[in-house]
Parts: C-alpha cells; structure tokens; sequence
C-alpha cells in the first residue's frame, strides 16, 4: 500500500526527522491561505498523487508571492499529471501540498527498503539526491552506498556516521543527518514498511538536513496491525479493477497483453503468465481466484477481466484439488451466459472431477475451447487473438 507525500512526513516527523513546515490543501482557496498562514516569501505547491517524478511533469513548483501560489495551485489542482510512474494517461490531482520554501545548499538520496537479495533491510543513500535513483544506479552505481542492518542492533551511529560521511554530509551536519538516518530507520521498522525513501533529502543552509520528499510502501500482509496506516489510505489513487476485485476477495492486478488470465493458485497464475509469454503474447492481467471459488467469484472475475478493452481472449487455468473441477466449469458457464462472453475462450482443467468439469462445458453449447496441456491451451488462445 502506497500514502501521500504529506502522510509521509507525518510520520517521519514523528520519529523525529525534520520536514519543511507544510498544510494539506484540498482546495485553491485553502492553498493561499495555507500560505498566509505559514508566513514567510518563498512557498511550495506540490502535487499530492502516489507517484514519483511530479517534478518533472510540471507538478511541484516554487512560488514568490500568493498571487503565484493561486496561479500554481489552480495549474495543478485538477490537472491529469503524467509521471515516468503513472503512465501515459496520468493521474488526476485532487489534493495539494504548501510547504515553507527551504533554502537548498546540496540534496542528497536516503532510504531504508527490504533487500531480497541479502534478506536483510537495507539503508541506501547517495550523494546524487532529487534525481531519478535508477538512473543514478544505473549510470554511477558507486555513488549509492549501501548498509546492512541486523535486526537486533537496528541501525547502529557507526553504519549511519558512514552513510552520513560516504555521501559528503559536511562535519557540522553529520550528527544531524546521522539522527535522521536512525529515524529513517524507526519509523520503517515501527510502520512496517517496505520502503521508505526520502529524495531529496537536503543541506540548509543553516545546517539542519531535512526531508524535502516522502515516499513510502508498506507491507500489506501487516496492515491488519497498522490501523494508523490504513486510515491514511486513498481509494483515489487505487486502480478501480484492482479495487472492485479485492472486494470480492480476488487477487487482481492489471497487465498491458491481450490475453486475461483466471487461474486458481498464485503460483500456477505465475507459471499461465509464463507459458503465455512463452508462446509469444502478453497477459492483460494476473488473476487468482483462490481456493474458495464459487460461480459468483468467478463471474465477478470474468466481468473484471472484461472491462479491461484491451483482452482479446480469456485462458482459464484451474488445478482441482480442493476446489472441484466441475464448480469452476458451472462458474465458467454461468459467467460466460452473464456476461454475454463475446471474445474466444480457452479452458484448461485438471484434477478433482476433471471429467465432469469438461462434460458441463461441453454441454453448455458455448463456444468453449478446451485444452490439455498448458501448452496446448496458450498455443490455442495465442491462435485465437492474433
Ligand atoms: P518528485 O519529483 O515527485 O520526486 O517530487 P519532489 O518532492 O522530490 O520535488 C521535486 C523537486 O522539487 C525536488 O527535487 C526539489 O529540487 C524541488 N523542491 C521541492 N521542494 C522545494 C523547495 O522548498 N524549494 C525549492 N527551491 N525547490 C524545491
Ligand atoms: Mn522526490
């Protein structure tokens, strides 16, 4: 689950990492107000949207006085800002940010994430802050320093003093940056996170080192022990498939290929998407029905799998061990009827009442391609949509 830039410095700042002083604003009226009130000439409008990259697209901007505040907070509110993470549609801006400006001397990339590869969290941080880490990554990967932190210890003064020094934290500042890094790493620990990055983070030029962006993930398997974390959660901002399909107790996410998938289990809707790419197309979606699936879920996940324009042809794959073969193929009929199926549909089943699984759907009279092998059935649906 993703939140809000200024839900993120919420919680930072509770863990004591410094941020600018900031208001929400759902309004443009709020925004000049919000800017009074915070006093001082310099004010930042930013974009409130769960992707990064809002600068570049046009969504942060420095004003100079609050008739710019208006002018930028009527640009953005409103506005379908397109990101390198939001694709090209973009994502429509409901909600803005006015801070205090901050007097940047040098920005700098900090964050704490889960490393799989090392199975172990990991701060990273950079000298090369407010751009695009990937790149830096990418481009200059010995300039991202990289500590280890054994759970038992947490983030000790020597891994964050090395951090701090790595990335040319001047002297006066390394106690800060070194008490930032140890919030950094608190409030990922106590919110269960997954990532928690701060980019930029940066130099004042007074010393103090400060957070100038939030950017965070959590761990959605935790949530049922974060409720002040789920309360921060914006349906807004939620893919509405993706959304309609959790009601229904469906794991759904959306893909960019032709072909929807409806397959029982996570792990043999890894191995369809697979074999689908195998044989030379693309999935449109990951879908898994779960082992509890009855005629209703699956016609939900049929008019899910639907509405998405872009499927050209369902392949349904179902391993029957708890759940029976001939539930789904009732499930895939009726779904078919309601939904008044009009694309190509292939179904391959295998195991508990596989027979008369296949019997229903033969006798349903639909068009219904059947298939043997996972392999036979992605050669017959990649038929079936080119
Ligand atoms: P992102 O593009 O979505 O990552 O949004 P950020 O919050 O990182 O803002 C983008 C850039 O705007 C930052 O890298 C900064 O360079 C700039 N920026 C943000 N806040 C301020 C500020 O208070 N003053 C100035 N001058 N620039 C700012
Ligand atoms: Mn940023």
């Amino acid at each position: 689950m993703k939140i809000h830039e200024y839900q993120g410095k919420e919680l930072l700042r509770k863990f004591g990492v410094v941020v600018p002083r900031g208001v929400f604003c759902p309004t443009v009226a709020d925004a000049v107000k919000a800017a009074e009130t915070l006093g001082g000439s310099v004010w930042v409008v930013k974009a409130q949207i769960h992707a990064g990259g809002r600068g570049k697209g046009g969504g942060v901007k420095v004003a100079k006085s609050l008739d710019e505040v208006r002018k930028y907070a009527e640009q953005i509110l409103g506005m379908q800002l397109v990101t390198h993470q939001t694709g090209p549609e973009g994502q429509k801006v409901r909600r803005l940010l006015v801070e205090e400006g901050a007097d940047i001397r040098k920005e700098y990339y900090v964050a704490a994430l889960t490393d799989r590869a090392s199975q172990k969290v990991a701060m990273m941080a950079s000298s090369e802050g407010g751009m695009d880490i990937e790149e830096v990554a990418h481009k200059t990967p010995e300039k991202i320093l990289k500590v280890f932190i054994d759970p038992e210890e947490g983030l000790t003064d020597e891994q964050a003093a090395q951090l701090a020094n790595g990335i040319g934290v001047p002297a006066g500042s390394v106690d800060r940056a070194i008490a930032t890094f140890k919030g950094l790493y608190r409030c990922y620990m106590e919110t269960d996170a997954s990532l928690a990055e701060i980019n930029p983070l940066i130099l004042e030029g007074n010393g103090n080192i400060k957070a100038l962006d939030a950017k965070f993930n959590f761990d959605s398997n935790a949530l049922y022990r974060q409720p002040e974390i789920v309360a921060f959660r914006d349906l807004d901002e939620e893919d509405p498939d993706e959304l309609e399909a959790s009601k229904h107790d469906l794991s759904y996410i959306s893909l960019d290929g032709n072909i929807g998938c409806l397959v029982n289990g996570a792990g043999l809707a890894m191995a369809t998407m697979d074999t689908i790419k195998l044989f030379g197309a693309e999935p449109a979606n990951f879908l898994d029905v779960g082992g509890g699936a009855t005629t209703e879920k699956v016609t939900e996940a049929f008019k899910i799998m639907l509405k998405n324009p872009k499927v050209k042809g369902i392949l349904v794959n179902i391993f029957g061990g708890i759940m029976r073969c001939d539930t789904i193929a009732t499930g895939v009929v009726a779904a078919a009827r309601e939904t008044h199926l009009s694309v190509p549909l292939v179904v391959r089943m295998k195991g508990t009442n596989e027979d008369i699984g296949k019997k229903i759907l033969s006798d349903s009279g639909l068009p219904i391609i059947t298939a043997d092998s996972m392999a036979d059935a992605a050669t017959k649906i990649v038929a079936a949509v080119s």
